[in-house]
């Protein structure tokens, strides 16, 4: 009885260990697609994969895993974790080269690096860098493995409320101190490149924001972290969101810029949704669809 009992748990704690193992960031192939908008060469570059437990602690975080594995067996999902994507957006235009985030960066290591070779730029090439936020998952690959600028000719542009939150954190003082030479902050709303205009959406982080590009007539707006599930989020946009430094805000600017971006028929590009990330958001009734770009 013993020995079985000893053997059973030796199995259970194997069981925790192996599926533990699955969850986080994991590695990806790397991926470059490429489309037109207006003057602009869009591409979708592939970094990297994130498996979120359903516990409670991100998704649903004000309801509870149970109503989350509803959501994803509706879905046809399965039920103990929501996988998400990992992507980063490059904007080239004549001899611009804008990166918009940049992945987790050396500790995965994300496919970042190789995803920007595929589509035909080197790291050197990199003209400007424009962060959506300061999470790891955004601005992990400013530095490489060696703890060097990973885009050293790059003007690296952050929002001021982000740059300051992230300068109080210890444990990014060495990527801080790596790039900030390069950095150049702005305003919630200001222009950041010739046809990129960002977009102040409030909540996720304290000065979170998306990037509008433009031009002639077309438009994409890169959303950064204001969704994250392409199934959870869009089902339950009012939900708290783990991530979210305000929950509150974060649920209420959810809300609104799903709302805006159907009715607009606005063309967006997910970091989180399913690679490549492109497409619309269709509204029904209390909630929203995903429409992936053909
Ligand atoms: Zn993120």
């Amino acid at each position: 009885m013993k020995s079985l009992c000893i053997s059973t748990l030796i199995a259970c704690l194997a069981a925790v260990q192996v599926s533990a193992a699955d969850m986080g960031p994991q590695p990806a192939q790397p991926g470059a697609e490429t489309f037109t908008l207006g003057d602009f060469r869009i591409t979708s570059l592939r970094d990297a994969v994130n498996v979120v437990p359903n516990d409670g602690s991100v998704f649903g975080a004000d309801v509870g895993p149970k109503a989350v594995a509803e959501v994803l067996t509706k879905a046809g999902q399965k039920t103990e974790a929501i996988e998400l994507s990992v992507d980063a957006l490059l904007a080239r235009r004549g001899s611009e080269a804008i990166v918009i985030d940049t992945g987790l960066g050396p500790a995965i290591p994300g496919a970042l690096a190789s995803s920007l070779s595929l589509a035909g730029v080197k790291p050197d090439e990199v003209t400007t860098v424009l962060i959506t936020h300061v999470h790891s998952d955004h601005i992990g690959g400013l530095i490489t493995r060696e703890k060097q600028s990973a885009f050293k000719h790059a003007v690296i542009k952050i929002s001021g409320p982000d740059w300051k939150w992230l300068q109080q954190q210890p444990e990014m003082a060495e990527l801080t101190r790596v790039i900030a030479p390069q950095v150049s902050t702005f305003i919630p709303g200001e222009d950041v490149a010739m046809g990129i205009k960002s977009v102040r959406i409030p909540g996720h982080t304290p000065g979170h924001v998306g990037y509008m590009i433009s031009s002639k007539g077309e438009t994409l707006l890169d959303v950064g972290d204001t969704v994250h599930s392409s199934i959870v989020s869009l089902a339950k946009p009012d939900w708290g969101m783990g991530y979210d430094s305000d929950r509150a805000i974060g649920r209420t600017s959810r809300r609104e810029v799903l709302t805006q971006l159907a009715a607009d028929h606005q063309l967006i590009f997910a970091p989180h949704f399913p690679y490549p990330g492109v497409g619309w958001i269709v509204s029904q009734s209390d909630h929203f669809e995903w429409l992936p770009k053909k």
